[in-house]
């Protein structure tokens, strides 16, 4: 890997981390997405599961949607997909569907990942699209970004099970 790659990686993964914060400011939990095409960002978004109540509004779905838009096409064949956490099986099997050519993540996902944590969809010769992977780009900032979203969501919890308590029994 050439000095430029790293700095390209760290440049678009930094973007990418925008997003996931933007999710974080409406209640989402913050991963972000950019899809990446000739150095030019055609497609960013983030995680809008909640808000949308959608299954499968994961950040890298709705960045390859926007990508298959900009090209009008469904190969997004020479794109680099950008994620803050490692691809759930869901959008690890669409990336493989949608021939990307390169997939750059932050944080390992431990619980769902599929691109090397749990097992490694987007590298298994058994299908006819492999994905050149580049795992751990700012990994710590991604990381933190969830471990403090989760901390708060947890803490917060917990004040409303606290709050609850005493009000119970003048309630109604
Ligand atoms: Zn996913």
């Amino acid at each position: 890997m050439t000095d430029t790659t790293i700095k390209n990686d760290h440049y678009y993964m930094q973007l990418a981390i925008q997003e996931a914060l933007k999710a974080e400011t409406i209640g989402e939990v913050p991963i972000g997405a950019v899809l990446v095409y000739d150095g030019e960002v055609i497609a960013s978004s983030f995680n809008l599961r909640e808000t949308l109540e959608t299954t499968a509004s994961h950040a890298e779905m709705i960045v390859i949607d926007q990508g298959n838009q900009h090209f009008n096409s469904w190969r997004l064949e020479d794109c680099t997909l950008y994620v803050t956490l490692e691809p759930c099986p869901m959008c690890a099997g669409t990336i493989v569907q949608s021939r990307i050519k390169r997939v750059v993540f932050g944080a390992l996902d431990p619980k769902a990942g599929c691109a090397g944590s749990l097992m490694n969809l987007l590298q298994d010769d058994r299908f006819n699209h492999q994905v050149d992977v580049t795992s751990g780009v700012e990994e710590e900032v991604c990381a933190s970004l969830l471990q403090n979203f989760f901390k708060k969501l947890r803490e917060q919890k917990k004040q409303r099970k606290q709050l609850r308590k005493p009000r119970e029994s003048t309630e109604e």
